[in-house]
């Protein structure tokens, strides 16, 4: 080992933040709009924008967005609904939530996105969504997908919680046809702390969803306690409590504006790793389509088994023992977690795509808030590992 171990431990993922974060804050309590009030409203208008929606609702997670998008679909029991298994948990949790029944459909190994064709096989008289997961940041193959929903008059919900700022063919994920679900949770490429957003654009869908996302009362609940506003309400349906709070909207919108410049040193960052892993057989990033923007949430390397004479546990161990570097995986597919095996019978064998990328993947830390020495230090010790390891 030539590298030196870093002093201070480089955690795997942090929130980008300055003084106008926390003056946002402050002047969300000061204004005592303490739960959802006309910043959440500023930062809905203002994030459709960005992404070209024509309506965005904002909620406290993307694991709501994504559940109240099933709701305003009319998804319940009977339903089937096809992802992929290589997501985080909630992509599919939200499917059982509603009563309806999760269908996997492996993934291309390539890239981690949901392969068209495996959804083609799933499909049946029962089907009545896709949802296919933008992994990483990079947009899944939405013209296959559109045409396949189109074919089998099943509708699309796009998990986008690690793209915004992704694009498809020249169009922003979330300024197409479907709805599109955000996650801005604290490590995410644009962050409220805890926070989602839905968008869409079909008016009707976006407001059953937002009735849906307050306790199911109708008459703009929210604006009850301004001046002019009604103490009348009704219940339409038995909701859920998933609103956006000013204060959280406070920090979106002054994420917002800076969501530009964090993108680009992303991409400056994820290009100075492409190239110091060019050479070594042993470590192999994921393939990036000629296709879009890629929103380079995450920077996952496959750590090749049969180059190298330690495998990824291994790898993972050294980086954060002996170089002090922070790493995570994404994701232990979702079949093969207890709940899914226990009650879906779910075994390993059954997308082995799947299996075969999380056997090998490693997610080296890619956020703003790190610096250049950061990312060339970490982009080093993934060489010399890597080096010193080779067959
Ligand atoms: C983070 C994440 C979610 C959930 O986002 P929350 O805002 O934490 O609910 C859903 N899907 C994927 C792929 C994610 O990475």
């Amino acid at each position: 080992m030539s590298l030196k171990k870093r002093e201070n431990f480089l955690p795997y993922g942090l929130p980008c933040h300055d003084e106008a974060e926390i003056n946002g804050v402050i002047d969300a309590i000061k204004s005592n709009w303490w739960s959802r009030g006309p910043k959440v409203s500023e930062f809905e208008e203002k994030f459709a924008a960005l992404v070209g929606a024509k309506y965005a609702l904002a909620v406290n997670s993307c694991t709501a967005a994504l559940h109240l998008a099933l709701l305003s679909h009319g998804i319940g029991p009977g339903d089937e609904i096809i992802t992929t298994p290589y997501t985080f948990c909630s992509t599919v949790n939200t499917i059982v939530h509603t009563g309806a029944t999760p269908v996997f459909a492996d993934i291309d190994e390539s890239t981690g996105l949901i392969n068209p064709d495996e959804i083609e096989k799933k499909i049946t008289p029962k089907t009545k969504g896709i949802i296919p997961v933008h992994y990483a940041g990079q947009s899944c193959d939405m013209d296959r997908i559109n045409d396949i929903a189109k074919r089998h008059n099943l509708f699309v919900v796009e998990d986008a919680a690690h793209a915004v700022c992704a694009t498809y063919k020249g169009t922003p994920i979330g300024g197409g046809h479907n709805a599109v679900a955000f996650s801005f949770y604290a490590t995410k490429n644009l962050s409220t702390g805890e926070g989602g957003m839905l968008t869409s654009d079909d008016e009707e869908f976006i407001n059953k969803a937002r009735v849906m996302s307050l306790h199911g009362m109708s008459r703009n609940a929210w604006n009850r306690y301004s001046k002019g506003g009604s103490w009348r309400y009704d219940v339409e349906y038995a909701g859920h409590k998933y609103n956006m709070t000013d204060i959280a909207a406070a920090l979106g919108l002054a994420q917002l504006n800076k969501i530009d410049g964090m993108q680009s040193l992303r991409e400056e960052y994820a290009y100075i790793y492409g190239k110091a892993f060019e050479d070594l057989e042993g470590i192999e990033p994921l393939e990036i389509s000629d296709k879009g923007r890629h929103a380079w949430h995450l920077y996952a390397i496959r750590i090749k088994s049969d180059k190298l004479d330690i495998d990824r546990d291994e790898f993972a161990r050294i980086m954060t023992e002996d170089y002090n570097i922070g790493i995570s995986v994404h994701f232990i597919p979702v079949h093969l977690h207890p709940f899914y095996v226990n009650n879906y019978n779910t075994t390993r064998g059954q997308y082995p795509k799947a299996e075969n990328l999380f056997d090998e993947e490693l997610s080296i830390p890619l956020y703003p808030a790190m610096t250049k020495d950061d990312v060339e230090y970490v982009a080093e010790a993934v060489r010399e590992i890597a080096l010193q390891h080779a067959k």
